[in-house]
C-alpha cells in the first residue's frame, strides 16, 4: 500500500517557487530514420577528424582535470574568429552561456527578447526569476524596433536577447534595425545578446558590431554547421570585460577534455564545415521551391537550416510526416504560428522523403 509521504518529506518550500512553477523540457526523443525536429547537422563529423580526435583523447591523462578555462580551446577559438582571446568564453554548449548571460544580467533585473522567441532564452528567465519581458514580432517575422525601443527606455536594464537568423521563423532583418537596436540598448545600459547560432546558413556576421561596444556579444555554437551537437560545446565573444564578468560565473573545468581534443581538431582543419553549408543552403532553396506550389501548405522563406510549414491542420501533418518516418518539431501553440511545423534541411535523400510526404499531404 502506498500513502504520501507526510509535508516535511517533500520537496515543499525548499525548491524556489520558480522552479516549480516551470515543466520539465518538453521533448520526446523518438526513434524515427528521418529526424527533423532539431536543426541538427545531417552529417557526422569526418571520419578522419574523428579518428584523429580520438587518438588524442586516448593520449590525454584521464585521471588530471583538464584547462581550467579551456584555454588552449578558447585560443584556437579566438584564433578561428580573429577576436581577442580576453574576449572568448566557453562552455559545453551555447545554452550554459544563456543560463550564465541570464545569471550576469537577468537575475533582479530584466529579460528583453521577442515573441516567439528561442525557448531558451524565457525558460532560463524563468526559472531564475528574471522580469521576463516579450514584444510580438511583427507579422512578416521582422523585428518590432519602435516596440522594442519603447521597451528598452521603459524597463530597468537586462539582457536583450536578438537572434540572427532568429529561431524558429529563419527570418534576417534588416542589419540596420539590429545595429540601431544593438546601440540603443548599450546606451541604455543593456548587455545585448546577438545569437548567431544559424550564421553560417545565412551568411551574416555580426563580429563588426560586436566589435563597436563594450556591453554587446555575438553567441556562437559547435552544434549546427560544424556538426557536433553531441560534443556540446558554445561560445562567445565580447569585449574583454564582459566576458571576464561572465568567466565568474562559469563554472571550474566545465569542458572535458574530450570535447576540447575534439573542437581543436575541428578548429584545425575546418575546411569540411563550408562544403555541408553550401549543400545545407542549396538543399533549403530546393526544399523550398518544391513545396512552392502546395495547395495546402506554405513553406515559408528561411535563411537557416531550418524552415516553418504552414499546414492547415498541425497535429494531422506531424502525425502525418512520422508514418512516413519524419519527425518534426510542432511550433504551431507559439504566438503567430498558427499551423506551423518546424522542419530542419536533411541530406538530399532525407529531403526528397520529406518533399514526397508533404506532396501527398492534402
Ligand atoms: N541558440 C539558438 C537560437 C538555438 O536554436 C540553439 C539550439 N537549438 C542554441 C542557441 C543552443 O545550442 P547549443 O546549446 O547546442 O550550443
Amino acid at each position: 500500500m502506498t500513502s504520501s509521504p507526510p509535508a516535511s518529506r517533500t520537496v515543499g518550500r525548499a525548491v524556489r517557487a520558480a522552479v516549480r512553477a516551470v515543466p520539465a523540457y518538453p521533448f520526446t526523443p523518438l526513434n524515427v530514420p528521418i529526424k527533423l525536429d532539431q536543426n541538427e547537422n545531417p552529417y557526422d563529423f569526418p571520419e578522419e577528424l574523428k579518428a584523429e580526435a580520438l587518438r588524442r583523447m586516448a593520449a590525454r591523462p584521464w585521471n588530471r582535470y583538464p584547462d581550467l578555462h579551456a584555454d588552449t580551446l578558447r585560443d584556437a577559438v579566438a584564433r578561428y574568429e580573429d577576436w581577442d582571446p580576453a574576449g572568448v568564453v566557453v562552455t559545453p554548449g551555447s545554452n550554459v552561456l544563456i543560463k550564465l548571460l541570464t545569471e550576469l544580467a537577468g537575475i533582479g533585473q530584466t529579460v528583453l527578447t521577442v515573441n516567439p522567441t528561442f525557448s531558451v532564452y524565457t525558460l532560463e528567465a524563468e526559472l531564475l526569476g528574471a522580469r521576463l519581458v516579450q514584444v510580438s514580432l511583427n507579422p512578416d517575422f521582422s523585428l518590432p524596433v519602435a516596440e522594442l525601443r519603447a521597451a528598452l527606455e521603459r524597463e530597468e536594464p537586462g539582457v536583450l536577447y536578438l537572434t540572427q537568423p532568429h529561431a524558429p521563423t529563419g527570418h534576417v532583418d534588416a542589419e540596420a534595425d539590429v545595429r540601431a537596436l544593438t546601440e540603443a540598448a548599450e546606451a541604455a545600459g543593456w548587455v545585448v545578446v546577438l545569437d548567431e547560432a544559424y550564421h553560417q546558413y545565412s551568411r551574416s556576421d555580426y563580429r563588426g558590431l560586436v566589435r563597436g561596444g563594450p556591453a554587446r556579444l555575438s553567441l556562437r555554437t559547435f552544434s549546427k554547421a560544424w556538426g557536433l551537437a553531441g560534443v556540446r560545446v558554445g561560445y562567445l565573444l565580447a569585449s574583454p570585460e564582459l566576458a571576464a564578468n561572465l568567466q565568474k560565473l562559469v563554472s571550474a573545468f566545465n569542458v572535458n577534455l574530450l570535447a576540447q581534443a575534439a573542437l581543436e581538431v575541428a578548429l584545425e582543419q575546418p575546411t569540411y564545415v563550408q562544403a555541408r553549408v553550401a549543400e545545407g543552403v542549396r538543399e533549403r532553396g530546393r526544399v523550398l521551391a518544391a513545396l512552392a506550389n502546395h495547395p495546402t501548405c506554405r513553406a515559408l522563406p528561411s535563411q537557416a537550416n531550418f524552415f516553418l510549414l504552414r499546414t492547415p491542420d498541425a497535429d494531422a501533418a506531424y502525425r502525418h510526416l512520422l508514418s512516413r518516418g519524419i519527425v518534426v518539431r510542432r511550433q504551431d501553440r507559439l504566438h503567430l504560428l498558427a499551423g506551423c511545423l518546424r522542419v530542419a534541411i536533411g541530406t538530399p535523400e532525407e529531403n526528397d522523403a520529406l518533399i514526397a510526404a508533404v506532396d501527398d499531404l492534402r
